[in-house]
């Protein structure tokens, strides 16, 4: 199949595409590297009269240091982000979950933006971005505002953004002394979505103890999701005092409707969630440890 008809518009900046926005209505919707949103077009899952495209928008891609945090553009490419020393030095986590998205030849078009503002549950950003709490700048016709990743991702494929409202940048807080940072997947095949996964951030004090630690969980539930209670059973112990497993155990008691579907069972999805944490946790503290 191929897609409905559509007036394709270029604005030339993010004033000029939140206007256009505003003034197409429901009728409009943002593209930016089109790997989520061209299929679902395809398949006539969903029929815009009007598609606004971000590739004019120079302002909105780049990586940049901006004091204890690195902003990347939203329409910054995953391959981008992935050749970026920038990156790989300050935020290890988003690096090490970026090779994990798709392929290259999808990496080469998806944006940083248009992975979170898409928001699948499964996909490895969103649980990034929760893991890191990242900051997500946005401007709409009101303005420009700054909304923490916690509460942005509001339900299934929803997100805290207006129709009307673009996400601009992602700030990063970069990676801290006597910390560790780890994801790991379970997927059918390489480049699927995952079937269940975690993204670990561990920071230790000096004595050794958890002074911050967040695990993000994607595949695990109808949003991308912090397990909370397990970082807090963690929050001021000795980072060896809780086996792995346990941490596992804790995180996937959590979620209360884990998906179920073709690929796997709510039962097994909680399985291999616990597993993925444990070994994620394992390997993060390690690198605490180490560093
Ligand atoms: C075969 C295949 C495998 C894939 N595997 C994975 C995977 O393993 N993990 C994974 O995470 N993803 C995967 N993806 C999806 C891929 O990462 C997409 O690139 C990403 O989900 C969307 O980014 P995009 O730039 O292509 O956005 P688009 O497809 O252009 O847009 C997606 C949605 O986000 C909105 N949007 C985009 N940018 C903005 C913005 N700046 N502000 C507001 N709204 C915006 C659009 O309006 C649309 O609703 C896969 C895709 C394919 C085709």
């Amino acid at each position: 199949m191929k897609p409905a008809p559509f007036t394709y518009h270029a604005p030339e900046d993010a004033v000029e595409a939140v206007g256009l926005l505003a003034a197409l209505g429901e009728e409009a919707k943002v593209i930016a590297g089109g790997q989520s949103l061209v299929p679902m077009l395809a398949l006539r899952l969903a029929v815009f009269d009007h598609l606004v495209d971000l590739r004019r928008l120079t302002e909105l891609r780049g990586v940049e240091r901006r004091g204890t945090g690195l902003w990347i553009g939203a329409a910054t490419t995953q391959a981008e982000v992935q050749r970026s020393a920038e990156v790989v030095r300050n935020v290890p986590l988003l690096a090490r979950a970026t090779p994990l998205i798709g392929h290259f030849q999808i990496r080469n078009r998806g944006t940083v933006g248009g992975s979170i503002a898409h928001a699948d549950a499964a996909a490895e950003y969103p649980a990034v971005a929760l893991a890191l709490d990242a900051e997500l700048e946005t401007v709409s016709p009101r303005g420009w505002r700054t909304l923490p990743a916690a509460g942005f991702f509001t339900g299934m494929w929803s997100t805290a953004l207006a129709p009307d409202e673009l996400l601009t940048g992602i700030t990063f807080p970069v990676r801290r002394p006597r910390s560790g940072f780890a994801v790991e997947e379970f997927a059918r095949r390489s480049g699927d979505f995952a079937i269940a996964g975690a993204a670990v951030s561990v920071e230790l004090d000096a004595g050794g103890r958890i002074h911050r630690c967040a695990i993000g969980l994607f595949g695990l539930g109808p949003t991308p999701l912090r397990a909370s209670s397990a970082e807090k059973a963690l929050a001021g112990r000795g980072a060896d005092e809780l086996p792995p497993g346990e941490v596992g155990r804790i995180a996937l008691s959590e979620p209360e409707s884990v998906p179920s579907d073709l690929h796997a069972s709510a039962d097994y999805r909680r399985h291999v969630g616990a597993v993925m944490v444990a070994r994620a946790w394992q390997r993060a503290v390690k690198e605490a440890n180490d560093a």
